[in-house]
């Protein structure tokens, strides 16, 4: 049984890509007990004696320590016994209580402003229910997150310092609470724009970025492209987007409009640009991650050429033959550069 265990755990690490396996590197001094981490170090100091690379403490756990499964066993051991001391931690628990109530207020807020479907204010209720656990960094390493929750599953994931949940809640509530997307992209970039929103770190229609890299550094790439979208006519608005996605029940014909509208800022009436764009983000994606990217690296890095795309050239994006065959030949990018 234990056996069958430290062979799933030991396939989870070897399935983390190498250059993330150092993202767990960070938390070390908050997660690996002291007996485990003198160990460590003490094969570090004797690698790098014989001038071999420092490993990363998980592939260190799964491949090189001396112990074993014994020492995989106990680190797994510290870290339930931390994860359970977690959940109680009356700072912890503070810090989302807070966010939870700033979340609330700004959800009313966009309710009443109108960038949020009124759909989105069962969240009040069901938000009494919704359980937060604070992670188990392991598992965010292995997943690439910083925290998860999936659409209408009554439970987010945040990391477990208070400066983590303070970035990364109202997130996670979005997610959990509020709306999705199907593409991904698209998904997350409208997730943390609310996110940011809510936190008043900006205004409705603005998508552009700011100096804060640490506040605004979450799915920049995928906002970037958003923000290529809405910039595509007069008509199109942030506001479509966030609206769309919160509405609960008939969000399909709400894209349809957004999708609509698009297609007639780029005088494309026979075809979808929205799913040609997606198209060309997953294969821009599949290609980062087949060359050894993690998740949250190859999306970053798809989206950040799907942005380039759609501003200079755009026929590589809705296809040659949409592409041409557009009823607007005059240049739609005016607006971008006033
Ligand atoms: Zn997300």
């Amino acid at each position: 049984m234990i056996k069958a265990g430290l062979e799933d755990v030991r396939n989870t690490i070897g399935m983390i890509p190498d250059q993330h396996l150092y993202y767990f590197d960070r938390y070390i001094d908050n997660i690996i007990p002291p007996f485990i981490r003198k160990w460590y170090e003490h094969d570090v100091a004797q690698r790098s004696e014989k001038g071999l690379e420092t490993q990363s403490v998980l592939r260190w756990l799964l491949e090189s320590s001396e112990l074993g499964d014994a020492m995989l066993i106990n680190y797994l051991k510290s870290s339930v016994d931390r994860i359970e001391k977690d959940q109680d931690d009356p700072d912890l628990n503070k810090a989302t209580e807070k966010e939870q109530e700033e979340w609330l207020t700004g959800v009313r807020k966009g309710v009443e402003e109108g960038w949020l479907h009124p759909d989105s204010l069962s969240a009040e209720q069901r938000i009494g229910s919704l359980t937060v656990v604070y992670a188990d960094y392991f598992d965010l390493s292995a997943k690439d997150r910083g925290g998860y929750s999936i659409f209408g599953k009554e439970y987010v994931v945040l990391g477990r310092k208070v400066d983590e949940i303070e970035h990364i809640a109202k997130h996670e509530f979005n997610h959990a609470l509020i709306g999705s997307f199907d593409e991904t992209w698209i998904n997350e970039a409208i997730t943390e724009h609310i996110a940011q929103v809510i936190d008043g770190r900006r205004d409705v229609e603005y998508l552009g970025s700011f100096s804060d890299y640490w506040s605004d550094s979450t799915y920049r790439g995928p906002r970037d492209v958003l923000e290529a979208l809405v910039n595509l006519g007069p008509d199109l608005k942030v506001a479509d987007f966030t609206r769309a996605y919160s509405r609960g029940d008939a969000r399909t014909f709400d894209k349809l409009t957004i999708t609509r509208k698009v297609a007639s800022a780029l005088g494309m009436k026979d075809y979808d640009p929205l799913q040609l764009l997606n198209v060309h983000i997953e294969k821009l994606y599949n290609h980062e991650v087949k060359n050894n990217k993690s998740h949250m690296v190859a999306l970053r890095l798809a989206c950040a050429r799907a942005c380039i795309d759609v501003y200079e050239q755009p026929w590589a994006v809705f296809g040659n033959q949409a592409w041409e065959t557009r009823e607007k030949t005059e240049v739609i990018f005016s607006q971008v550069a006033s």
